[in-house]
């Protein structure tokens, strides 16, 4: 499988191998997929000068001109959704179908930005003197770094790399240690499809923080746009603001809440929460972490829900029919067992699962607890793993009360089948994004991010091309 993918770095047009290496591995396994040059500091600034020297013939093209070459990109990427969605299960964990499902969602971005550029209008504004005219223009920014996480390998960094090339921006990306490969097979498509040299670099590296300096430090960046831990986030944010008050995008944790009112339509609602809470073993940054469910239907709701939770198949992702794959690392079952053993220790409830499984050290069996209450850890983290808390409520004060109890305010759900209910909590709930009655959401044409300490910035819609553009005001005078 090796000679499949790319694993060597791609700078200024040119693959970057080097003697120093890293392992990738495959989570189910424990395999190695192969080895990805481990790149410093020195490599990122040849890449971030790559990207300047690539960025004035870039921005001059049209945006009709650029758009011809994402779209060839998008075409060799939905040309080849067998062999991304393998790696992306490879590397990632995620069950085969997901990954192909990523990867078609990751391609989307490239689709719709390339698109939208085309319509970056600016604006004429009505003058206050007659002597004078007002218009503003849209123009790219500049160098853009991006940093991403691994439970999204694909879609990170078409959400990124999609809108800031549409927009005439060059971008240097650095894609997590745990799945640089699929970041790789991103830039082979993408310069066969002729994206110029500079115009895209991807560097691989286990020096995060080293290579992190560069990207937030490097007077030469002028956007930097991350996601992943909040708390990561809010340094490197610090970080360009410090250094030549960079834009930036950061997207960060969620501890999304998905509420069923007893008006819901149960069988719905159960539906739902499996999709939101399960989709990657529940490492996704809009899983619902939270479950609240009002104290008429909470017995048959629970009881359903366990039901539904029991019967998912876990196992290797590449296995016909698995819905749940192993967790990316052992760091990462770790955090999942100790919230568990600390929420049962607490007073919660297995109603099922709440160990882990025997597919394989990375493999956590998909759990359900009841009686959750605030000061549990699990009610307050990010679990990131396939665990659902369920938390028990009355009436609509208390549920946008225990909703909004966090820091984050990134996804959140509701199920109701009341119309006036469904604005009165959208409205309360302070959240970047609300679903009603639909545990899946997310696709290019929204404006997806956070409130409050999730980040700021939005990826996709018309949103997010305007997060790589600056906008210029002229004033025509002396008429
Ligand atoms: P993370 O630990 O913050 O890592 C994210 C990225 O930052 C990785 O590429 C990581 O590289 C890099 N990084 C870590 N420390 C760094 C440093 N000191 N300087 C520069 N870069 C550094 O987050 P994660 O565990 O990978 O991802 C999960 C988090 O992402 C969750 O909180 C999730 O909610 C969030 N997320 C948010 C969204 C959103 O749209 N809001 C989407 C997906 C995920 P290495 O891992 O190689 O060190």
């Amino acid at each position: 499988m090796s000679s499949a993918f790319r694993v060597d770095a791609y700078i200024d047009g040119k693959w970057v191998g080097g003697e120093r290496r890293f392992p990738v591995y495959n989570p189910a396994t424990g395999e190695v997929l192969g080895e990805v040059p481990d790149l410093g500091a020195a490599e990122t600034e040849q890449a971030v000068a790559a990207a300047h020297a690539a960025f004035p013939a870039w921005a001059a093209k049209t945006a009709k001109e650029r758009s011809i070459i994402l779209r060839r990109w998008y075409d060799l990427i939905m040309a080849d959704l067998d062999r991304l969605g393998e790696i992306i299960t490879l590397e990632g964990g995620k069950p085969l179908a997901e990954a192909k499902g990523e990867a078609t969602y990751g391609a989307s971005f490239i689709e719709w930005f390339a698109e939208e550029a085309k319509r970056a209008y600016g604006r004429t504004i009505p003058t206050t003197t007659s002597t004078r005219r007002y218009v503003t223009i849209k123009q790219p920014i500049g160098v853009c770094a991006a940093i991403t996480p691994w439970n999204f390998p694909m879609a990170m960094i078409t959400r990124k790399a999609g809108p800031a090339l549409a927009a005439g921006n060059t971008i240097v990306i650095k894609p997590p240690q745990q799945t640089p490969l699929t970041a790789l097979a991103l830039a082979e498509l993408g310069e066969k499809a002729g994206l110029p040299p500079g115009v895209l670099n991807v560097v691989t590296t286990t020096k995060s923080a080293a290579v992190g300096e560069v990207l937030t430090t490097s007077p030469l960046v002028r956007k930097f746009s991350f996601t992943g831990s909040t708390g990561i986030g809010k340094k490197l944010g610090a970080a360009c603001v410090g250094s030549n008050v960079k834009r930036i995008s950061l997207e960060l944790g969620g501890n999304a809440p998905l509420i069923v009112f007893a008006d819901a339509d149960i069988d719905a609602a159960v539906k739902g929460a499996v999709a939101s809470k399960f989709r990657n073993a529940g490492q996704t940054c809009v899983c619902a972490n939270r479950i609240l469910v009002e104290a008429p239907i909470y017995d048959v709701f629970a009881k359903k829900l366990a039901e539904a939770v029991a019967a998912l198949k876990v196992g290797d992702g590449r296995q016909a029919g698995v819905e749940i794959g192993a967790l990316i690392d052992d760091k990462a079952i770790a955090k999942v067992e100790e919230l568990v053993g600390q929420a049962l220790a607490s007073g919660a409830l297995a109603l099922t699962g709440g160990t882990r499984h025997a597919a394989g050290p990375n493999f956590y069996t998909p759990t359900v607890l009841s009686g959750v209450t605030r000061n549990m850890d699990v009610f307050r983290e990010e679990i990131f793993g396939p665990v659902a808390p369920l938390i028990k409520f009355n009436g609509d004060d208390e549920a946008v009360s225990l909703a909004n109890d966090t820091e984050y305010g990134l996804a959140s759900y509701f199920f109701s089948k009341d119309v006036n209910r469904c604005w009165r909590v959208a409205e309360r709930l302070d959240y970047g994004m609300v679903s009603i009655n639909d545990g899946i959401f997310s696709n290019e044409v929204i404006p997806f991010g956070g409130m409050k300490e999730s980040g700021l910035g939005r990826e996709g819609g018309v949103e997010g091309l305007e997060e790589y553009m600056d906008v210029k005001f002229v004033n025509f005078g002396g008429f």
